[in-house]
């Protein structure tokens, strides 16, 4: 038996601990894709505004956390602590 362990990571904006949600290949290579709920932003899509997307990001091999959409690097927000 095979216990798979999901990677995990903390979000880049409220740090909060997040499970992959899937996995992207790119390139031949494959990278865990995590989701937070609890950071939403507003996304462009088809031309129209959508509200509370979940944000999503990947972590390259530098540790950053870049969105999948268009690979523009999600600039960490350095929490002061945990949130209670
Ligand atoms: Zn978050």
């Amino acid at each position: 038996m095979n216990m798979e362990t999901k990677p995990t990571t903390s979000c880049p904006l409220c740090g909060m601990t997040l499970q992959a949600s899937g996995m992207l290949t790119t390139g031949g290579a494959t990278a865990p894709v995590f989701q937070c709920d609890a950071c939403t932003r507003t996304v462009e899509l088809f031309g129209a505004k959508i509200d509370n997307v979940a944000l999503t990001f990947c972590r390259d091999a530098d540790g950053r956390a870049v969105d999948p959409a268009d690979g523009s690097i999600i600039r960490e927000a350095k929490p002061q602590g945990p949130r209670a």
